[in-house]
């Protein structure tokens, strides 16, 4: 299959592509190629499916005490990838995370992934589980996004874990990383966040897709920013439509991001729902046409797993 950075090397204009979510646990992939197909004539090059850690829940026991239960409710990345790849003949980018991840996993889960030719991983740290408040990296994990990359920029030399291995095959993994144009909110400031940027780019990595936002004006200068900073890989940026009302607080919440006043304001004026994807989908085309303008090499957008929205943008776009 081909590297993202090959994909976007290629391309003569913007391309489309989409980041999806495995189905809930229990549910079947039917739902996921039901996403999948609607947005497959906009020719997506590739295709991302993130990843869910587990959580932990806790169950009352006839003897009145409290049992830690560990739950994962949207496993599956690796095969959900596999089988998109199948099925579309289209690359899938696994998202691959430290939390919950002791290093020798990371390093079986990467084999296997590059046993079913999959070439390209976006490499994260993973959110806190909601249990912890905190990030806190598994007693053998790793502890920032740089130095799972650093896992994977081994592996690209043929360098394992064990080091009696040698003559161990290299892999050959594409490998992305994010970034935030309104800063990662554990970040003291913008500069210390394009400082870590910049050293996931030096030690490897290839690209850098963005959190999602609402005005271009911070992706703009975002892009001059880590440009100044000397990160010169593409950067591509993730865009959400917003569909309900409710999202005008959990998007700023979940996510850190800030909401332009003009996008509030359209948005509270609403009374229906269908009014509110309306204003979300004419609020994204108009943000993707001027991010085309300004030479963004692919727009990503956040489907949630839901391709009807994302279609009538891709249909006024692509
Ligand atoms: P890092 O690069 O490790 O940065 C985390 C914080 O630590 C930042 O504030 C950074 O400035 C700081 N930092 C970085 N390196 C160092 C260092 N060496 N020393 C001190 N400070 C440092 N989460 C999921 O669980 N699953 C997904 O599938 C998923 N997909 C995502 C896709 C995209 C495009 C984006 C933007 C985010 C996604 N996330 C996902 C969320 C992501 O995991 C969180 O935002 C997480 O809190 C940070 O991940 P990161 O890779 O940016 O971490």
């Amino acid at each position: 299959m081909t590297k993202v950075t090959d994909l976007l090397k290629n391309a003569n204009k913007t391309l489309f592509s989409f980041e999806i979510l495995p189905p809930m646990k229990g549910e079947s992939i039917k739902s996921i190629f039901g996403a999948i197909e609607p947005l497959m004539e906009f020719n997506p090059p590739f295709i991302d499916v993130t990843y869910h850690r587990e959580e932990y829940v806790y169950k009352i026991r006839e003897n009145n005490l409290l049992e830690k239960r560990t739950i994962r409710k949207r496993p599956g990345t690796v095969g959900i990838c596999a089988a998109i790849m199948n099925r579309f003949k289209v690359d899938a980018v696994p998202h691959i995370i430290c939390g919950g991840f002791s290093k020798e996993e990371t390093e079986n889960a990467l084999i296997d992934l590059n046993f079913l030719g999959i070439e390209n991983v976006l490499v994260l740290r993973g959110d806190p589980i909601k249990s912890e408040g905190a990030f806190v990296a598994e007693p053998d994990g790793h502890r920032y996004a740089c130095h799972l990359l650093e896992q994977v920029v081994n592996m690209n030399k043929g360098i394992y874990l064990e080091e009696e291995m040698r003559n161990s095959i290299a892999t050959d993994f594409c490998i992305g990383v994010a970034g935030y144009p309104e800063k990662h909110f554990e970040a003291p400031s913008m500069r210390f966040d394009l400082q870590k940027l910049k050293q996931k780019v030096e030690m490897g990595a290839d690209y850098v897709v963005t959190q999602m936002f609402f005005d271009n004006q911070k992706f703009f200068d975002y892009v001059n920013k880590c440009r100044e900073e000397g990160i010169n890989v593409p950067i591509i940026p993730g865009l959400k439509p917003i569909t309900t009302k409710k999202q005008l607080t959990v998007l700023p919440r979940t996510f850190f991001i800030d909401l332009p006043d003009d996008l509030v304001d359209a948005i509270d004026r609403c009374k229906t729902d269908a009014e509110v994807k309306q204003v979300g989908i004419e609020w994204c085309i108009q943000q993707s046409k001027e991010l085309m303008k300004f030479g963004v090499p692919v727009l990503h957008y956040y489907t949630m797993s839901k391709s009807d929205i994302v279609k009538k943008i891709a249909e006024a776009l692509f």
